[in-house]
């Protein structure tokens, strides 16, 4: 179906970020905006840290509906904000605006997006929540953390390669987090029943993720926050040796759901037509 033509009502919303130019929201978002018949589009701006808070207020101005948040700004969005959600302040970082013309609200759907996302790609979860390693301290790990913690997992370990980042990640959420040295991270798996990828290592352009999963159970679940490439090394990796797999492309899409239920009040279905075209890179 096609999308409702542009007219003087149509609303915007859309991505800031620095870079831009590979999202997959743009699509997905019109997909659904087309198939629920709303008069709105999804445009993503490359803005230049100097210019973010003229954008976000620009943005309200303009009467732009609602904006997603991607890396550079997850964390300093929150500056220039009116109301934080209790998720998005715990986690220290938002994904999505909501835009009116009396106030600008931040919320997360990173969390929502990473647990139903091993919610529908392991089903019953209950095997793997003795012990979690996340890999990472930047956005997605946080948002990880806190979707583990609501996911019931009792013991949560993080290892990123700038213990300064860990550090401050870990003394700044509600949750309780072990810090292990990055050059550890291979013998702490032996506990490990999920393991969370949430650097960049792995991603299209970036240098792969080399672990070694020697000391991971095979029963154990593995969970990469990259959709691109879909399938990372270290999701091959861990389906050679009989591993449980998910890939971020779910977390992508639970996400950009929660987003679309927030400005539009309609919680669009994730079925094979959208996850192909989200799958579909360019
Ligand atoms: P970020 O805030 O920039 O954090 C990047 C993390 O990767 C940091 O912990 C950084 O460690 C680590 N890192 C970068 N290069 C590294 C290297 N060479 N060796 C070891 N660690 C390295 O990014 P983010 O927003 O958290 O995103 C992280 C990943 O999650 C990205 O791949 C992103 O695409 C993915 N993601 C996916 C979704 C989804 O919907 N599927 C949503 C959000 C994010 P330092 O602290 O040492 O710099």
């Amino acid at each position: 179906m096609a999308l409702p033509s542009i007219s003087g009502t149509t609303k915007f919303t859309g991505l800031i970020g620095h870079p831009v130019a590979h999202s997959r929201s743009p699509r997905i978002h019109h997909h659904w905006l087309a198939k629920h018949q709303i008069a709105a589009r999804y445009l993503a701006f490359d803005v230049a840290p100097s210019g973010l808070p003229h954008a976000i207020k620009g943005a309200q101005a303009l009467g732009v509906l609602g904006l997603n948040i991607t890396i550079p700004y997850k964390e300093n969005v929150l500056e220039y904000v009116d109301e934080i959600d209790p998720l998005a302040r715990a986690v220290g970082a938002a994904n999505t605006l909501h835009i009116t013309a009396q106030k600008i609200c931040a919320y997360n759907t990173d969390v929502y997006g990473i647990a139903e996302n091993l919610r529908s790609g392991a089903g019953d979860l209950s095997p793997y929540l003795s012990c979690a390693l996340v890999l990472g301290a930047g956005g997605a790990a946080r948002a990880a953390i806190m979707a583990l913690h609501q996911l019931g997992v009792r013991e949560i370990m993080l290892a990123n390669r700038t213990l300064r980042n860990a550090e401050q990640l870990a003394a700044s959420m509600p949750v309780p987090v072990q810090i292990i040295q990055w050059e550890n991270k291979e013998k702490a798996l032996e506990h490990v029943r999920l393991l969370v990828n949430a650097t960049s290592l792995g991603m299209l352009h970036h240098a792969p993720l080399t672990l070694d999963l020697s000391c991971l159970s095979t029963d154990a679940l593995v969970h990469d926050s990259v959709y691109a490439p879909l399938q990372t090394e270290l999701l091959t990796q861990a389906q050679a040796r009989g591993n449980k797999t998910v890939s971020g492309i779910g977390m992508l899409l639970y996400q950009a759901q929660a987003a679309f239920e927030i400005w539009h009040g309609i919680k669009p279905e994730i079925d094979a037509e959208i996850l192909q075209l989200a799958v579909r890179g360019g």
